[in-house]
């Protein structure tokens, strides 16, 4: 093929390609608008997901009658001038690129109104087309409506997921930005349903009252540190209240929401040694630095960036969160004390001090051998003799794997024992989590929970599985929401969920087990079709061979 200069109209659909992933992306570019036009008010209504109609209005400033056709042409901003202006960008847009993205692929409405002018302006595209034009009234503001997404560009309808998936990334985004401006009064609305209403008053812990829920608002730390580069604020949660995802991450670079996995692995550091592997907290930072030490123009969807002092602000933020951390009122620790369980074992203490050069062998994987239960350690392993030397259990491990198989045997058969409860539980959920709890209410109903809409994005537990009856609902549930929002990956959601319900029902590390129950639960772990390893892939066995004793005591060379 010789090479050509592609037509206009491909070119504007693969330029809408790079600012339109799918509904949310829109919402995010009207709202960004809004925001930057010193709107005070802002509210998103949204029909089917976005892909009918997105409508976002705000009280901003408006577009001039004699600016409304040119804001649909490319590269046309009102927010910078000139090179030096993209170096110390203050504005969340800049690259005028939004609204003729979104014009070139949907069917676009503008109604708008300027304090200085008497009647408001009205403008419809199609396709990029105008195809109306008129005054109407409107009080001072703007009003944008998106219709059809992706009709005129079936390449991306393919990829869209069902319509609560698509709330669940509209209502996940409009939090995002309802904490990164407490002084904003957001309403969301999807399906003509209130999702989120903000107040508007500034107070970003009332923020996180309506997103998460009032408990987690109130046990919220305060982030404050300036340094000479940074100043860094924001709320953050105790290690006691960690999450299974980061989709609790919020970070705020100059007020813009970014994606930046710097933030992540600075916050993450900061909660080192006091969260078990696999949890996140819940994190709302805003991070001020001078613009010219930023750079936001990487990509068209401007959630990147980059710090020109990438290390300092590294530190700035691991530190103003463990700063943060260290205030906060001393937590129960995760960390169990060694205590040792004596019974018919002798010196316990000489394996712990010998040096571990012991080679720990990986086992096969099908069977287990015949064990004597000698003891446990730390209250978290079992020790055990076995034809070929010692054997160390992972309890929790090893009662994962029981409960694992278990469910999933229960799950295939249609045989989940369930239990009732006297008491429901009250679940206080995000927009977001609300609308992923929507696309799995019936996957979970499989598993035994029966839940139940009580209005203002509260729920009620009124069954769960008999399997969880000693484990924390409420955690549980919002890991188990964490899992259905993953459900578009590679892997069968039932194992996933399977396996958080096996990690929260199984017993933990720390807690005394008498000869009887470890006797038992290694039975159970032989009846299980993987005994040597948990849901994870992590062991539950280690074993120090006869061989290996020998070599180590220095009775064989
Ligand atoms: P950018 O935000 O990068 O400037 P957009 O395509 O998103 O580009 O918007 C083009 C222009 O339209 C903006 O620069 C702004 O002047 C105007 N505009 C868009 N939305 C609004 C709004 N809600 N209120 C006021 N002006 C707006
Ligand atoms: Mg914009």
């Amino acid at each position: 093929m010789s090479i050509k200069v592609l037509d206009p109209d491909i070119v504007a659909k693969i330029a809408a390609g790079e600012v339109i992933e799918r509904p949310a992306s829109i919402v995010k570019e009207l709202v960004e608008n809004s925001l930057d036009a010193g709107a005070t008010q802002i509210t998103v209504e949204t029909q089917a997901g976005g892909v009918e109609e997105i409508k976002v209005s705000d009280n901003g400033t408006g577009i001039p009658v004699s600016d409304l056709e040119v804001a649909f042409h490319r590269y046309a901003t009102s927010k910078i001038d000139d090179l030096s202006d993209l170096e110390k960008i203050s504005s969340l847009g800049f690259r005028g690129e939004a609204l003729p993205s979104i014009a070139a692929v949907t069917e676009i409405e503008v109604l708008t109104r300027t304090s200085s002018e008497v009647v408001g302006s009205y403008l419809r595209l199609r396709k990029g087309e105008i195809i109306q034009r008129e005054s109407r009234a409107r009080p001072q503001g703007t009003t944008v409506t998106v219709h059809h997404l992706f009709r005129f560009f079936p390449a991306r309808l393919k990829f869209l997921k069902s319509i609560n998936t698509e709330n669940s990334h509209i209502a996940h985004l409009v939090s995002q930005y309802a904490l990164a401006f407490p002084e904003v009064k957001f309403t969301l609305t999807l399906d003509k349903r209130t999702s989120l209403r903000t107040t508007g008053n500034g107070e970003l812990c009332e923020v996180i009252g309506e997103i998460y829920g009032l408990e987690i608002a109130q046990s919220m730390l305060k982030v404050e540190q300036h340094d000479s580069l940074a100043k860094i604020n924001g709320l953050t949660s105790p290690p006691s209240l960690a999450r299974s995802s980061r989709k609790y991450f919020s970070f705020y670079v100059n007020r813009r929401w970014v994606r930046s996995p710097l933030l992540a692995k600075a916050t993450e550091e900061a909660y080192h040694g006091l969260l078990m592997e696999g949890q996140h907290p819940i994190s709302v930072i805003n991070i001020f630095v001078p613009a010219q030490e930023i750079d936001v123009n990487i990509h068209p969807a401007k959630t990147q960036i980059k710090f020109c002092q990438e290390k300092t602000v590294f530190s700035s933020a691991q530190n103003a969160i463990k700063d943060a951390l260290a205030r906060a009122p001393i937590a129960s620790s995760i960390y169990v004390p060694i205590s040792i369980n004596t019974e018919q074992w002798q010196s316990p203490r000489m394996l712990m001090e010998s040096e571990p050069t012991f080679i720990v062998e990986q086992l096969p994987t099908t069977e287990l051998p015949v064990l004597r239960i000698l003891g446990q350690l730390a209250n978290t392993y079992i020790i055990a003799e076995g034809p070929n030397g010692l054997y160390l259990l992972d309890q929790h491990a090893a009662h994962e794997r029981i409960l694992y198989d278990r469910i999933l045997a229960q799950w295939a058969q249609k045989e989940i024992e369930i239990q009732g409860l006297l008491q429901p539980i009250t679940l206080e959920l995000s927009p977001r989590e609300e609308e992923i709890l929507k696309t799995g209410k019936e996957f979970l109903a499989e598993f035994g929970f029966t839940i139940e809409p009580f209005g203002n994005r509260s729920y009620l537990v009124r069954a769960i599985p008999a399997l969880m009856a000693k484990s924390n609902i409420v955690e549980i549930m919002s890991e188990l929401i964490d899992q259905l929002a993953r459900r578009d990956g590679p892997n069968p959601w039932e194992e996933k969920i399977a396996e958080s319900l096996a990690c929260h029902g199984s017993v933990r590390a720390g807690q005394q087990l008498s000869i009887e129950e470890m006797r038992e639960l290694i039975k159970q772990l032989e009846q299980t079709k993987q005994p040597r390893a948990c849901p994870h892939g992590r062991p539950t066995m280690i074993h120090f061979s006869s061989h290996q004793l020998e070599k180590e005591f220095g009775r064989i060379s």
